[in-house]
């Protein structure tokens, strides 16, 4: 008998069986996908019964690329700083939020983007200075690539004067010399090592408060893409105690900004909610900032961007980490990147358990590229979403010639590569994947220009990407990704048809329902 019955709605498996208007729950699993006249009977006394009353069931949402406990962590104590206008709007918030801080606590803050600020350029160490002369201030650009930080900070840092930027970062100075404050990229390990580190309950926190913020939106599982020891540590024992509260794909670090030595590899692991198989590396910087290692130089500044390693280096990484039986997911987004990144693919032959690789973001790629990643059948977890919400950087800052291949989605799925979309929040404020299925379809910028039509992918291939796609990144495709008999009872109740209303009125269609496991996650 089931425990729980769906019916009377409009079943998006999103694969076979068409028509499907029932769905019966046994166990935690899918155990029946039907017409009512086939799944009712299955149902008895006890059983719980959900009309759908005509609206929408998919297969829970799947976020392939996010950072969960950043996510979090704005949620709970760091100052959000999404959508500031202008650095007055961004001093006095950070003046306000200071307020509230016990006395020299570091103030951490995240989300800024010069790119949409009155004075179109990021805030100075002398801004913050005067915003918050008593305690060091960090705060993160919105793409996580690049800190701008007070004085007090790079006291606490030990960076002065005569300080050098390591390998792979730049710590900024202006025409005079002095130091602006701004770190990009490693540089930005030189304040991390010396910020205090959040405690195992605060992580808890976050964590938590991240995943539910996700199951909102009727994302039911999700990856955490770049965790320390210390957050592995944590997520073991959230999962441990059953404290997870949907299911996530944890990625650890091989390499963590400021320490010199590489993180040993830690032992993999699978339960329902936790899996940690899949190691995190990053070879360039961010797009939005200018920072992604392009061929050819950003359109407002003399720079190229930055690899983050010598390729020796990351092939030896990466050689260690295939042998050990890990998937490998790097961050490459910039031309220079992916190259950089498909050779050494290449180079590690098969896989010992017979898994793919992927490329997280793989932004800008051309045939060539794509032709390769597809032959080394390589994953791609691009952000479609970045196009409605990073456009504007998009524009500004890209060279010409790479517009039309910025998140090129048609030409990978055509150069059969598998995709996985994708948020990268907190990269994003708004990390809805109805957003990003719209971004998907119509290409368009939250500013209306639209970027790259000819990259516009169905309404199926973009629900598919949020679902299927996420489970096969992760190697999670026999248990969810699709309303199947067997797979987990992972589901969304939707207020409309994703596959059938006008794209730009995607983000209006409600979240009724979250389940996992066939228990109710979220109610609106
Ligand atoms: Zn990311």
């Amino acid at each position: 008998m089931l425990d729980l019955v769906l019916y009377n709605g409009r079943v998006l498996t999103p694969a076979a069986a068409p028509l499907a208007t029932a769905v019966g729950v046994r166990g935690g699993r899918i155990a029946a996908v039907g017409r009512a006249e086939d799944v009712m009977p299955q149902a008895g006394a006890s059983t719980r019964r959900i009309d759908l009353a005509g609206r929408t069931l998919v297969p829970g949402l799947n976020d392939a690329h996010a950072h969960i406990w950043k996510i979090g962590h704005l949620l709970t104590t760091m100052l959000d700083l999404r959508g500031v206008e202008g650095i007055d709007d961004l001093t006095a918030r950070v003046r306000s939020f200071g307020q509230r801080l016990p006395e020299h606590a570091w103030l951490l803050g995240r989300g800024y983007n010069e790119a949409a600020m009155i004075e179109r350029r990021p805030p100075t160490r002398e801004d913050l200075d005067r915003a918050a002369p008593d305690r060091p201030v960090v705060l993160t650009r919105t793409c996580g690539h690049i800190y701008a930080v007070n004085s007090r900070a790079l006291a606490a840092a030990g960076i002065g004067a005569d300080t050098a930027s390591p390998a792979g970062g730049i710590v900024e100075r202006d025409e005079r010399g002095e130091l602006t404050g701004l770190l990009h990229e490693t540089a930005m390990g030189l304040v991390m090592r010396v910020m205090p580190p959040p405690g195992a309950d605060d992580y808890e926190a976050m964590i938590v408060a991240a995943l539910r913020h996700q199951l909102s939106l009727g994302i039911t599982s999700s990856s955490d893409c770049g965790v320390s020891p210390a957050l592995l540590a944590v997520y073991r024992a959230i999962d441990a105690k059953g404290g997870l509260p949907s299911r996530i794909n944890v990625m650890p670090l091989r390499r963590v900004d400021g320490v010199s030595e590489p993180v040993p590899i830690p032992e993999r692991f699978a339960s329902d909610a936790l899996r940690v198989d899949t190691m995190k590396f990053l070879a360039d910087g961010g797009l939005s900032g200018a920072t992604a290692a392009l061929s050819v130089n950003y359109r407002h500044a003399d720079q190229k961007g930055v690899l983050r390693f010598d390729r020796e280096e990351l092939l030896a990484l990466c050689r260690e980490t295939h042998d050990a039986g890990w998937r490998i997911a790097t961050h490459a987004i910039g031309d220079v990147a992916i190259d950089q990144m498909l050779d050494i693919y290449e180079s590690l032959g098969p896989h010992p358990r017979g898994i793919a690789h992927r490329i997280e973001h793989f932004g800008l790629p051309d045939g060539a590229q794509l032709a390769r990643a597809a032959a080394l059948k390589v994953i791609a977890a691009p952000q479609t979403i970045f196009i409605h919400s990073l456009g504007r950087n998009f524009r500004n800052y890209l060279p010409e010639s790479f517009l039309p291949r910025t998140y090129p989605i048609r030409a990978m799925l055509d150069a059969g590569v598998r995709v996985a979309l994708s948020s990268d929040a907190p990269v994003v404020e708004d990390d809805n994947p109805l957003v990003g299925m719209m971004a998907a379809i119509t290409r368009r910028d939250k500013e209306g220009h639209v970027i790259a039509p000819e990259q516009a992918i169905a309404a199926g291939e973009a629900l598919y990407g949020y679902t299927m796609g996420g489970a096969v990144a992760s190697g999670d495709d026999l248990n969810r990704g699709s309303i199947e008999p067997g797979k987990w009872a992972d589901l969304a109740v939707l207020s409309g048809d994703p596959l059938s209303v006008p794209p730009e009125t995607l983000p209006d269609i409600k979240v009724d329902l979250t389940l996992v496991g066939g228990r109710i996650a979220f109610e609106r």
